[in-house]
């Protein structure tokens, strides 16, 4: 399904910088809130978040100050000038929202991964003109995110954008949610024209991963950054280990490398060129391959063999992988290519079978 944009107008056209949304990841007390406001401010920030309800794992948790915290959200508005973002879960907390004058609304990735619950929100959100974030699902399913963001879009919000956040796996390594680029650059891939905004705090789950990750969304062309930004952040009620001051978020920001997108150089078309021809091999050699492998069939047929022969298949996997370390690698990556051409090597070699 299409969808039917408009842009998010959130952009500070004039600022060199990337668009920027930065605030603690909760609204904890009307003095945390104000101060680090201020901070943001004096900064050149525009858009300030914090989270009023919080979706946490575990019962028992700091959950938000719910309706309390709005507001020291609304006395943000007033007395620095910059937009104010939260998240929302539920119809009661849009309407709570959308009454305290928030400016901007997110889903966080547990609601994008509940339809009902997406189409609840979509409902609420109804005839309203109020620009909505869509956060990755929790889960790496492409799908999922973008049935919430067709959901989102069918009530008729249009200016809409996705939030990166990274996705969440048991063998969790360097991140806290692993990125997964390639989800992202698919999405922007099937609609260029959805900004993507990072959440290099909610990826990286800590401090020191803030500014390559931010430099790297940048490298990739997103949009803008949401990051959580704290007074405090040592003392900070949730999420306390990725959250930084503003002064830091500043310096951040200040050294990132914008690149211009738009600009292709005559080295990187030539190199795009290598790419292509190189492409153009491999399928070449994939499709000699797949030829060996059904005159293999036609042999074992005649021969009355079965088609998968397990050792073989073994010998490969392992062959190739200890080949890919060696070439610079990730031997899981050859692994999955050699199952994958295996696959299908299999399935051609059963037509010549069943003939
Ligand atoms: C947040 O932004 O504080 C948050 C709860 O994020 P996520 O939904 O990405 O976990
Ligand atoms: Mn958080």
């Amino acid at each position: 399904m299409e969808l039917d944009l408009q842009p998010l107008n959130l952009m500070g056209a004039e600022n060199k910088r990337p668009f920027v949304i930065a605030g603690p990841c909760s609204a904890e007390t009307q003095e945390q809130v104000m101060k680090t406001a201020r901070l943001l401010a004096s900064k050149g920030c525009r858009i300030f978040r914090a989270g009023i309800w919080k979706p946490r794992t575990k019962p028992g948790g700091f959950e938000g100050m719910g309706e309390q915290g709005l507001p020291w959200m609304k006395q943000v508005k007033e007395e620095t000038g910059m937009m104010i973002a939260t998240e929302v879960a539920t119809p009661k907390h849009v309407e709570a929202a959308l009454n305290a004058g928030l400016d901007v609304l997110w889903v966080g990735a547990r609601t994008t991964a509940n339809p009902f619950a997406m189409q609840e929100l979509a409902d609420s959100l109804r005839g309203v003109d109020v620009p909505v974030l869509v956060k990755n699902p929790v889960n790496p399913d492409i799908e999922l995110w973008i049935g919430a963001l067709e959901r989102i879009n069918g009530a008729g919000i249009k200016r809409l954008g996705a939030i990166h956040r990274g996705f969440s796996s048991i063998d969790q390594k360097l991140y806290r949610n692993a990125p997964m680029w390639h989800i992202p650059i698919e999405l922007h891939r099937r609609y260029p024209n959805l900004p993507i905004i990072c959440d290099p705090s909610h990826i990286g789950g800590r401090r020191d991963l803030i500014a390559p990750l931010c430099q790297q969304a940048m490298d990739m062309g997103f949009e803008g950054l949401i990051v959580e930004s704290h007074c405090c952040p040592d003392s900070a009620w949730s999420d306390a280990k990725q959250q930084v001051q503003p002064e830091v978020l500043d310096f951040i920001l200040d050294r990132l490398v914008i690149r211009d997108s738009q600009e292709e150089t005559e080295s990187l078309t030539a190199l795009r060129r290598q790419i292509d021809e190189l492409d153009d091999t491999l399928m070449n050699l994939l499709t000699k391959r797949m030829r060996i492998s059904r005159e293999i069939a036609a042999y074992k047929k005649q021969h009355n063999m079965t088609v998968v022969q397990t050792g073989r298949y073994s010998e490969i996997l392992d062959k190739r992988g200890a080949q890919g370390s060696l070439c610079g690698m990730d031997p899981d990556f050859v692994k999955k290519v050699y199952e994958a051409i295996h696959e299908e090597s299999v399935r051609q070699q059963m037509e010549i079978i069943n003939k």
